[in-house]
């Protein structure tokens, strides 16, 4: 959480280092690395995308947004169908949402919703970070943030911990079997929320 956020986009203030680049270089404008993949197998620089010469696919709580459509898999039928979009979404998730770089993650990046409207990803949260936030009760602090869940933490604590009570400490900064812990802030009413995954 040292390096400054990436500006400029909406739905990503998250650290530069957390964008989601290939090894190729751009394929709309022909500068070298780092690009971002996009949908179609090309590749495309953040210039472009700030541009809006390329468009991503976000996975989110709706389906995946993909060309202005929310995509959701039906097993009854076997494939992705479209899901309709709630009349009560703000404009702004069609509108910012696909040019909206997406985040380093070991298993897709997930943007959850708040207020009807996509969360800002702020970057990945160690351990210590919970602690600096809510030195006092930083597993509660969690679990709000988890939706009551407390999988990660308590994993975390009988592998790392003593007792629930000795940690984290501030040089707790990694998560049990290398899961990463995405955080995201809602726009609207500040409410944070995050989801991980592990490799
Ligand atoms: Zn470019
Ligand atoms: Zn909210």
């Amino acid at each position: 959480m040292t390096a400054p956020g990436l500006s400029g986009f909406r739905y990503f203030s998250g650290p530069y280092e957390d964008v989601w680049f290939s090894e190729q270089g751009c394929s709309f404008c022909g500068r070298p690395r780092p690009a971002l993949h996009t949908t179609d197998r090309h590749r495309g620089c953040l210039k472009c995308l700030r541009n809006r010469r390329f468009r991503l696919a976000h996975d989110t709580d709706l389906g995946t947004l993909e060309n202005g459509e929310f995509l959701v898999f039906d097993h009854e039928v076997g494939r992705m169908i479209v899901s309709p979009t709630p009349a009560e979404l703000r404009p702004e998730v069609l509108e910012e949402l696909p040019f909206t770089p997406r985040f380093q993650s070991h298993q897709g990046c997930h943007f959850p919703l708040h207020c009807m409207d996509a969360m800002c990803y702020i970057g990945r949260w160690t351990p210590a970070d919970f602690l600096n936030a809510q030195p006092a009760n930083p597993r509660s602090l969690y679990l709000s943030t988890s939706g009551g869940d407390p999988h990660l933490w308590d994993n975390a604590v009988s592998e790392f911990g003593r007792t629930a009570d000795s940690w984290p400490t501030e040089s707790s900064t990694e998560w049990a079997w290398g899961s990463w812990c995405y955080m995201f802030r809602c726009l609207h009413c500040g409410q944070y929320s995050s989801n991980w995954d592990t490799d």
